[in-house]
C-alpha cells in the first residue's frame, strides 16, 4: 500500500477506536443477561453451548435444560457429560418428550412439565452463574408451557445469572424479556443441496 493509503488507513482506526472506547466507558452497568438465539439459520444451539463453555472456562458454574429430545446424542452433551464431568454442570433433557417423530400431546406436556420443573429449579438458584434453556421457545409456541410463567421465572431469577434462549420463532414476549437477541439469518444451508447431517457438525 503506499504511504498516502496507510495514513489514512491510520486515521480512520484512530476515528473507529474513539468511538469504541466511548462505548467501553458507557457500559459500566454489571448484572446477568438474557440472551434470545433465534432464527431460522443453522448455528442457535451451538451458540448457546459456546456460551455454556466460555462460562464453564472461567470456572463458573451452569445449568442446561433441552426441551427437545432427538434420538442421537449431540457432540455437545457427549463432551459435556464424558469428558468434562457434571461437578460444575447440572443437565436435563426432556426424557420420553417431543421431538418431531411424537404426536401424543399428554406424553410431551408431561416430558415439557419435568423439563421445567428443572429449569425453574436453576433459575432459583443463586449459585448458577448461567443457565441455557435449548429449544425453550418451542413450547410456549406449541403451548406445552405457559409463556407468562416460563416469562415471570426468568425475570425473578438471581440478578447475577444468566440465560440463553435459543430456538425457532421465539414469541414476541421472549425478545421482550432478552437484553441481546440475535435473530440467524437461513441464507443457505448444505442440507438443502443433498449433504447429510454429519456427525460433529449437524449433531
Ligand atoms: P445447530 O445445533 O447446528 O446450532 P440450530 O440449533 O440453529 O443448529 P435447529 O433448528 O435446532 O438449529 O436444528 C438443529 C439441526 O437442524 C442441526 O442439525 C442443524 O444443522 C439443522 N439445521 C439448522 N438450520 C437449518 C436449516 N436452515 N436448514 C436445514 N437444516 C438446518
Ligand atoms: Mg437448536
Amino acid at each position: 500500500m503506499e504511504e498516502q493509503g496507510k495514513q489514512k488507513h491510520a486515521e480512520r482506526m484512530q476515528r473507529k477506536k474513539a468511538v469504541v472506547d466511548a462505548g467501553i466507558e458507557k457500559a459500566q452497568i454489571e448484572r446477568g443477561i438474557v440472551i434470545l438465539i433465534t432464527g431460522n439459520g443453522k448455528g442457535k444451539t451451538t451458540s448457546g453451548f459456546g456460551t455454556l463453555y466460555r462460562a464453564l472456562g472461567h470456572g463458573h458454574r451452569c445449568g442446561v435444560v433441552q426441551f427437545i429430545k432427538g434420538t442421537q446424542s449431540t457432540g455437545e452433551v457427549i463432551f459435556l457429560q464424558q469428558r468434562l464431568g457434571l461437578d460444575s454442570v447440572q443437565y436435563h433433557a426432556m426424557a420420553t418428550g417431543f421431538t418431531w417423530n411424537t404426536q401424543n400431546w399428554d406424553a410431551d406436556k408431561a416430558a415439557a412439565d419435568e423439563a421445567w420443573a428443572h429449569a425453574e429449579r436453576m433459575l432459583q438458584d443463586d449459585s448458577l452463574n448461567l443457565v441455557l434453556l435449548d429449544e425453550l421457545t418451542y413450547m410456549l409456541k406449541y403451548r406445552f408451557l405457559e409463556t407468562d410463567a416460563v416469562i415471570a421465572a426468568i425475570k425473578a431469577r438471581p440478578a447475577h445469572q444468566t440465560v440463553v434462549v435459543t430456538g425457532r420463532a421465539a414469541k414476541p414476549e421472549l425478545h421482550d424479556v432478552a437484553d441481546t437477541v440475535s435473530e440467524i439469518a437461513d441464507r443457505k444451508h448444505a442440507f438443502k443441496a443433498g449433504v447429510k447431517a454429519q456427525a460433529g457438525i449437524d449433531f
